[in-house]
């Protein structure tokens, strides 16, 4: 058995930047982290446009009260404002931490660090290091982990949380290289798992983004109610990014559309004037997504050879001139060329939406306790970054306030850790118990013989999640897609793996975040099922107005084998009354 002080599920931004807080706080408690890649692989590692803080570098008139206002407006007033207020008030302090750290940032011709304008944000605030803000800062803090002495386990998959009561005690994992399996045992684990967009059949994020974290989660059983899982939050809340390149779904970041490109229809409109007639192509994505759609929907969508009635819009950077393009944007030109032969500087590339965010996930206060349900706390269990919900995007995330939740929870989860295991003991676990399950498992899944492929019924998973959980939704079609959950789920006990070996076996575990894909899958439907109103990304078509009456409340979803019990927990509000919610 492995013994930690602390133990970190996830290497991308918001693990990596509480391991070094903790150690900053405390230098001899005794940190390790585990990712799945390694850690400078991480999802976060991807991230282009940049992160948010209003540091008044290009827009004095900034404020962390105007970026607060924004962030509440963006997330159709879901979000918890005390969260959004520590968030945004301490937004400028992290990033000159960032910066100390060695963050190299773009820069205006003064020195300062530079700021772009992004969709839903009323100031240009958001600071970038070009189009490759994630790499820029993932490989500081990373390189800093080693400097700090935090424990790294790269490729080892972390299978299940050891939960017993209220505590969390530990967690199992597979060595992805040697088949080993190994029980951890410490004080305070603390999941930052990051995201599911591969959920979806058509996504921006990496083949690791499975929701691991979330599913795990969810599958842990609480004390609070017999066979009553730990809920999680929100799940409905599906983040579509207008702006995924046609027909691979890989990100063009929102920074084009910050640094002026259009969005144009067959007939060479920009659309946007009927949907968003003050902030255009920067409307907050949920509002852009859907104007794409409709357009799609009203026959004004492009096709190859360039007639009405396709599935993509154009975003056009023509007139932007190559200088500009190449030093403000050069990675999404150069994904446009590489993946579908696009020449951006003369040619409009051809984008819809694309599953990107996940503003839900594992329920959190503010200082990342996870909750037990909603008035109760769990202990030794913490959780921060994209799997965790504290709620500071609530139904609609603004682009650049991801990576910035990482890094400002992140560094308070890491010095709420750091103060939380001053005085616990190591729990107590029964290796032998854990070990023989794992174990068990494993050897189940390398020896069933069944003759479904993974990767088939996977893409009928997320095939069924993106037909019946897209951009719009109805009960009818919500309710198909749920029975049809029901019979893939059937299918996972009829899957066979071709490689038999415990060594370095992607297909072990593909199929092992194959049930965590079809976990999440069905809580996010099952939420949204449940939700009749539209709000943020939630837009259902037969419920098509917000209702604060009833649902100006927080989802929160309890898996078990025999279903997702649904309930509801209040919002912070505190500063803002909601308002319609125009642009
Ligand atoms: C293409 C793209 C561009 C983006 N651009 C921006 C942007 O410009 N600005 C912005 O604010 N946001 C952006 N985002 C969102 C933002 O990047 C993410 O929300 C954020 O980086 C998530 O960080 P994280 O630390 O929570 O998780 P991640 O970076 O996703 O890391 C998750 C970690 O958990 C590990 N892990 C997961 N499951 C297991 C397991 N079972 N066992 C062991 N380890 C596991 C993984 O190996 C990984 O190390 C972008 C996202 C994408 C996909």
């Amino acid at each position: 058995m492995f013994k930690h002080d602390v133990f970190i599920v996830g290497g991308g931004l918001a693990g990596c930047r509480a391991a070094l807080e903790i150690k900053k706080q405390n230098p001899a408690l005794d940190v390790a982290l585990v990712a799945k890649t390694h850690p400078i692989r991480s999802h976060s590692v991807a991230a282009q446009g940049g992160i948010a803080a209003s540091l008044k570098n290009v827009d004095p008139d900034d404020g962390w009260k105007a970026h607060a206002f924004d962030t509440v407006k963006g997330s159709d007033y879901l979000a918890d404002q005390d969260a959004v207020e520590y968030l945004t008030k301490e937004a400028p302090e992290v990033i000159i931490e960032l910066e100390h750290l060695g963050v190299l940032f773009s820069r205006l011709e003064d020195g300062r660090i530079a700021q772009r304008a992004f969709g839903g944000h009323s100031h240009k605030r958001t600071c970038y290091a070009a189009d490759k803000t994630g790499h820029a800062i993932l490989h500081e803090l990373v390189n800093n982990l080693r400097r700090f002495g935090v424990t790294i386990y790269e490729e080892w998959y972390v299978m299940e949380l050891i939960f017993e009561g209220k505590e969390a005690k530990g967690v199992v994992m597979f060595n992805i290289g040697d088949g080993r399996l190994e029980i951890v045992s410490a004080k305070a684990i603390m999941f930052a798992t990051g995201g599911y967009g591969r959920v979806f059949n058509t996504t921006s994020n990496d083949y690791a983004s499975t929701g691991d974290g979330l599913a795990m989660s969810a599958l842990t059983k609480g004390a609070a109610t017999p066979n009553a899982s730990l809920p999680l939050e929100d799940m409905e809340f599906v983040q579509f990014h207008p702006t995924g390149l046609y027909p691979v779904g890989v990100l063009i970041s929102e920074a084009v559309r910050g640094e002026g490109a259009y969005l144009r229809n067959s007939e060479g409109e920009r659309f946007m004037a009927r949907y968003a007639p003050n902030q255009m192509e920067l409307a907050p994505r949920d509002i852009t997504s859907r104007a794409i759609v409709m357009e799609i929907r009203a026959g004004r969508g492009i096709n190859p050879d360039g007639s009405s009635g396709g599935i993509y819009v154009h975003l056009d950077l023509t007139h932007m001139g190559k200088e500009k393009i190449m030093s403000r944007v050069p990675f999404c030109w150069e994904e446009a060329h590489r993946l579908v032969g696009v020449d951006a500087v003369t040619q409009p590339m051809p984008v819809r939406p694309t599953a990107h965010y996940c503003m839900g996930g594992i329920p959190v206060n503010t200082d990342g306790r996870v909750r037990l349900n909603g008035e109760e706390l769990t202990e030794g269990f913490f959780a921060a970054g994209e799997c965790a919900c504290v709620s500071v995007h609530g139904a609609n995330r603004l682009g650049s306030n991801s990576l910035l939740e990482c890094v400002v929870y992140g560094r308070r989860v890491g010095r709420a850790i750091a103060s939380y295991v001053s005085n616990r003991n190591l729990p107590d676990i029964d290796e032998k118990k854990y070990l023989a399950k794992a174990e068990k498992r494993i050897k189940d899944l390398l020896n069933q013989k069944g003759n479904i492929r993974i990767n088939s019924l996977r893409q009928e998973f997320q095939d069924c999640m993106t037909e019946h959980c897209g951009v719009f939704r109805t009960e009818e079609v919500m309710g198909e897609g749920l029975s049809r959950i029901q019979n893939l789920k059937a299918k996972y006990s009829q899957i066979y793996l071709d490689d038999k070996s415990r060594y370095w076996n992607q297909e072990l575990i593909e199929a092992l975040e194959l049930q965590n894909i079809m976990i999440v899958g069905e809580i996010i439907l099952t939420s949204a099922f449940h939700r009749q109103e539209s709000r943020g990304a939630h837009s259902r078509e037969d419920f098509p107005g917000r209702n604060d009456q009833q649902y100006l409340q927080h989802t929160l979803a309890y898996y078990s084998s025999r279903g997702v019990k649904i309930d509801y927990m209040p919002v912070v509000i505190n500063m803002f009354e909601p308002k319609e919610r125009k642009y």
